[in-house]
């Protein structure tokens, strides 16, 4: 029949015009439905037929006939279709864009559930009111803010001061009820910067605030809405104490500054101009010093006492503790103590996470241990929020290497007076040695208080006097080295 022709494609919208033209005069009548109910003005409408629209129209088509599954007229169809010029087309034959298909949804609607703006600046230009509430008493924002994960169109619809105070009438939700329900994070941040209310009760009697915090709904999102419901106004919520606010800041920027300052410190990278190394080459070699434990053949110089090459850097590094991966960079004389500060602030860092993840679970996930076992315990905590758990493992991770690598690193600079690499240095030869002698006993420590008055050059207020020493400038004096007498161990 007729409507098939609307279907093909290929054809020409003239020839289909022709063949419509013909059917018509053979008698057709243009107000008959097809099988589905489906009358020729829809499927001219949906296929964008503009000639075949104006021609259905002269021959007595109904501009608002509702058909097909969803009970529509051709201007919701055209609408889902995004058909901008159709739709101009119909409301100048004189559709009716407040009429509701048989799910409710009014014209405004269709154009901002299938995120046609076009179509929805064009309706609210010709009349239609932005917070004209479908069947169920939902707002075009309602339904934005509840069905498009996105910015838009919530945005769009707040530019054309859509109200964020308007309430369903059964539910009687606000928008921002409906950005919190379906867990859009975007449309809550415009909607909270738009004004929205986070203590407009429902009809269960709950705010945004509450829907939230409801257990119900605890999923990712939760804590992102959260903290974008806490920002611009604050809730009266038993948030945490203003000392907890003022230490965890404190704790967080003395981490950023001390990796920074291991990041950017110089480690102590020993420096010698291309005439300097050419000396020195003549020199050692024509004392007979060209050994490898107090020359550098890569970088064609004399080492520094304590100082080791790192093949990463490319470079001899004063009093040479690692390498580490963590800053990507040398430990050494100069960035030791920020390295050893930014461990112990990552440590207390790690101890505010777990804090932080106590407290929420405490709070929002009841858990039976007794019960249900450790595998009980730990589903109900993924269950209850896997982005606090993920957040927790994070810091379990981080925490277990830092605190680890701190207590080694102190117990080596309080007790030995020495570095990871002579540490290690140190051990090796001691094997090989037939009796054991303590480490303790090696020119460079100093006792406990004095090892750590000089690592972290802690003063008091001239109580302690740090031992300065520039480790970039420590030759030996000759051929002896520590490491080349094994009777100083
Ligand atoms: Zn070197
Ligand atoms: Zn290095």
């Amino acid at each position: 029949t007729v409507s098939k022709f609307h279907g093909q494609r290929g054809k020409t919208e003239f020839g289909i015009l022709d063949r419509c033209k013909e059917l018509m005069e053979a008698g057709y009548n243009v107000r008959q439905p097809d099988k589905e109910n489906v009358s020729l003005l829809h499927w001219a409408a949906i296929n964008n037929h503009a000639e075949v629209v104006k021609y259905y129209i002269s021959k007595g088509a109904v501009i608002d006939q509702l058909g097909g599954d969803l009970n529509s007229t051709p201007l919701h169809w055209a609408i889902r279709q995004g058909h901008l010029s159709m739709v101009i087309q119909l409301l100048r034959y004189g559709a009716d864009p407040s009429v509701a298909d048989g799910e409710g949804y009014r014209s405004l609607h269709l154009a901002i559930l299938f995120q046609h703006m076009p179509i929805a600046a064009y309706l609210m230009a010709k009349g239609q009111e932005v917070d004209l509430p479908d069947s169920n008493g939902q707002t075009p924002l309602m339904l934005a803010a509840q069905k498009i994960i996105g910015p838009e169109p919530t945005n769009f619809l707040m530019k054309c001061n859509a109200s964020v105070s308007a309430v369903d009438k059964v539910d009687r939700n606000s928008p921002l009820h409906c950005a919190v329900l379906a867990g859009n994070v975007d449309a809550a941040h415009i909607l909270l910067e738009a004004g929205a209310s986070v203590d407009a009760e429902n009809a269960n009697v709950r705010s945004p605030i509450h829907t939230l915090i409801n257990p119900i709904r605890n999923d990712w999102i939760t804590p992102t809405v959260c903290g974008a419901m806490l920002c611009p106004q604050p809730v009266s919520l038993h948030g945490p104490s203003a000392t907890v606010q003022v230490l965890f800041t404190v704790n967080a920027t003395a981490l950023l500054y001390y990796y920074l300052r291991s990041c950017r410190t110089d480690p102590g990278i020993v420096k010698a101009t291309e005439e300097e190394k050419k000396m020195n080459v003549v020199l050692l070699a024509e004392a007979g010093c060209l050994d490898p434990s107090i020359f550098c053949t890569s970088c064609m110089m004399k080492k520094p006492m304590r100082a080791s090459h790192c093949f990463s850097c490319d470079a001899c590094v004063a009093k040479q503790d690692h390498h580490s991966i963590w800053i990507n960079g040398c430990i050494g004389a100069r960035n030791h103590h920020f390295f050893v500060l930014f461990l112990l602030y990552l440590c207390l860092m790690g101890a505010w996470m777990f804090y932080g993840c106590l407290v929420y679970w405490s709070k929002h996930c009841p858990l039976h241990y007794q019960e249900e076992g450790v595998w009980g315990a730990i589903s109900a905590l993924v269950g209850c929020s896997s982005w606090v758990l993920g957040v927790f493992c994070l810091a379990f991770f981080h925490t277990s290497w830092a605190s680890i690598l701190l207590v080694i690193q102190l117990y080596q600079i309080a007790f030995y007076g020495l570095t990871n690499a002579e540490m290690a240095n140190l051990v090796l030869r001691q094997r090989k040695l037939p009796q054991s002698i303590s480490l303790r006993q090696n020119p460079y420590n100093l006792g406990v208080v004095r090892n750590l008055v000089s690592f972290f050059q802690l003063r008091c207020c001239g109580l302690f006097k740090p031992a300065m020493v520039d480790w970039t400038q420590q030759y030996p004096p000759g051929r002896d080295h520590m490491f080349g007498q094994p009777d100083i161990v």
